[in-house]
């Protein structure tokens, strides 16, 4: 294979890799903002169960107090019982002495589901609190790994663009040219392989005039059909 086919080759798979490596930080920092959102969403759930729990404890209290206002009024009126003198003011007062009693009991039976819905409610708060600090821990294992190795990996390609960049000026700049419309256009797979004679990019077939060709490797031979540059592959690689 003449030299700037092996040169092409090379630069190939220097591009392999940028492609690669530029996946990898479009990902890493996903998976970095997914942790991110993780733990927004658990201190978010925290405070919902936290606020639902202060309201239903608030709830509690305000019941109680409005018992306590109805049983001092009950004694009050109990008392005023003993000084009645009319039987229509003891009824009427009787009456609403029992319906104060009434209202107190259903204010006690709301306070019991209240607090049936206090111990659901502590059992969520707990959850809840675990989960923010497992995903707070999580975070704070990984945001210094991950920043590192997506800085680690942008260097990566800075160096590896350089070495590419080195080899390119090995070869003619119409050639050059050629392959950096190809990895531009055609899925960053500038030089191909011929694939059982089809052309490993786009498995067009190739036309055996052009077979021979690629297996003297002296000419640049482009597939009929995508434009790719094909060679043999090297026989050390797999
Ligand atoms: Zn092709």
């Amino acid at each position: 294979m003449i030299n700037e086919l092996k040169i092409l080759l090379e630069m190939q798979k220097r591009d392999d890799t940028i492609g690669e490596k530029e996946l990898l930080t479009k990902m890493l920092p996903e998976q970095l903002n997914s942790l991110r959102t993780n733990l927004r969403n658990a201190e978010e759930e925290l405070t919902l169960v936290k606020h639902n729990l202060e309201e239903n404890l608030k709830n509690q209290k305000m019941k109680e107090l409005l018992i306590k206002e109805n049983t001092d009024k009950i004694n009050k009126y109990k008392n005023q019982l003993l000084s009645i003198k009319t039987n229509k003011e003891y009824k009427a007062l009787n009456s609403e002495i029992s319906h104060l009693e009434n209202r107190n009991s259903d204010i006690d039976d709301e306070i019991i589901v209240l607090m049936e819905e206090e111990v659901i409610l502590r059992d969520e708060l707990a959850a809840a609190q675990k989960e923010q600090s497992r995903t707070e821990q999580e975070l704070r294992n990984n945001e210094e790994k991950l920043k590192n190795k997506i800085e680690q990996v942008k260097e990566e390609i800075v160096s590896i663009r350089n070495e590419r960049n080195k080899l390119a000026e090995k070869i003619p700049i119409n050639l050059l040219n050629r392959y950096a419309a190809l990895i531009k256009n055609k899925g960053r797979k500038a030089v191909v392989f011929n694939l059982n004679n089809a052309c490993s990019g786009c498995g067009f077939n190739i036309r055996p005039q052009l077979v021979i060709e690629i297996n003297e490797g002296v000419n640049i031979v482009s597939c009929e059909n995508c434009g790719r540059i094909i060679v043999n592959k090297p026989q050390d690689e797999n």
